[in-house]
């Protein structure tokens, strides 16, 4: 997808998922990143999201999109992240192998 088109996914999944995970007043931005989907400073509550999404599919921007928000909860990639993770959105394996073989 184009970068715009990426800007407005994430611009809408970002918030909806905020709100959802009661999580209000988290910023964002797009950045060019080249060994990451995307960053999260859960200490100034700041998403970076990597250009190179635009290469992914809307359900692995979403996947990443929930998986650094959960990082406000679950800092690390342990046992708390990963059932906050199945709990959220269940199939989030699939889309972190897809993106792994990017
Ligand atoms: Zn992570």
């Amino acid at each position: 997808m184009e970068i715009a088109r990426l800007q407005t996914l994430l611009g809408e999944l970002h918030s909806q998922w905020a709100a959802r995970l009661g999580e209000p007043g988290v910023t964002w931005k797009l950045r060019r990143m080249k060994t990451r989907w995307g960053v999260c400073n859960y200490a100034k509550r700041h998403v970076t999201y990597a250009v190179m999404l635009a290469g992914a599919s809307r359900e692995c921007v979403e996947y990443v999109v929930v998986h650094e928000l959960t990082h406000l909860k679950a800092h690390g990639h342990g046992a708390r992240f990963k059932s906050l993770m199945d709990e959220r959105l269940p199939d989030w394996r699939d889309c972190r192998r897809s993106l792994k073989s990017m």
